[in-house]
């Protein structure tokens, strides 16, 4: 097999994550998969080897990429588990349900008189945990998708989390983030480097962010 110097191990998770309450009902959010699978697909093409731990979208998976479709949170960070000792850059872009149903109906809940409550519990973080075990060779990258106070709760995470850079989109607008085909995203270090990428596809942009992270 022919060396490849520079080609880095690239585990990167997407989409949302769904959350079962019964058999034909979820709680989930409106996260796409794009940003995520532009990210895979840059990162292929720039010759890394790229694993795609993706939630549920209806995006077809980058090619020759390595897929491992999952559910929930719980099963997101079991396979993030798998694969995290190994790779060179992680990145989580994936929109993780912060909660779960308590408990998972085995069969269809059937409307009732008056209001239906339900009880959540929180979700494993699995950043943060990555965060704890990382080693010193890794570049851990965590995404914050932010309606308000962008920066205040991206600093905060880049530091709770352990990260080496955390990626903050804005979406509140319509015309980037969530489910659109553009994005724009302010790159923040732990070493305090600012670095804002203009309105653009998500593909461009996920070519300039490797960049970045590889530089
Ligand atoms: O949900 P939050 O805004 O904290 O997400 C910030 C980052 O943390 C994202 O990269 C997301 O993938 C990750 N995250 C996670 N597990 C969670 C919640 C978020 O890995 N339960």
């Amino acid at each position: 097999m022919v060396p490849r110097p520079h080609c880095k191990k690239i585990l990167i998770s997407a989409g949302p994550t769904c959350e079962d309450i019964d058999p034909i009902r979820f709680f989930s959010n409106r996260s796409t998969g794009k940003m995520g699978f532009a990210l895979a697909r840059a990162a292929k093409k720039q010759g890394h080897d790229v694993i795609l731990v993706t939630g549920p979208t209806s995006l077809a998976p980058p090619k020759s990429c390595q897929v491992r479709t999952v559910r929930s949170a719980r099963e997101m960070k079991k396979a993030m588990l798998k694969y995290f000792s190994k790779a060179d850059i992680i990145i989580k872009t994936a929109a993780v349900a912060d909660y779960r149903p308590q408990k998972t109906f085995t069969k269809k809940l059937k409307k009732q008189e008056g209001p239906l409550t339900l009880t959540f519990v929180r979700n494993p973080d699995i950043l943060k945990a990555l965060g704890k075990i990382k080693k010193a060779h890794q570049t851990l990258v965590g995404f914050a998708a932010e309606t308000h106070q962008g920066l205040y709760h991206a600093k905060k995470k880049l530091k709770e989390k352990k990260l080496d850079w955390i990626i903050l989109n804005d979406v509140s607008r319509h015309d980037i983030g969530f489910g659109s085909d553009s994005n724009e995203v302010l790159l923040m270090s732990k070493g305090g480097e600012k670095i804002r990428l203009k309105k653009q596809s998500k593909l461009k942009l996920a070519q300039k962010i490797l960049a970045i992270l590889l530089a």
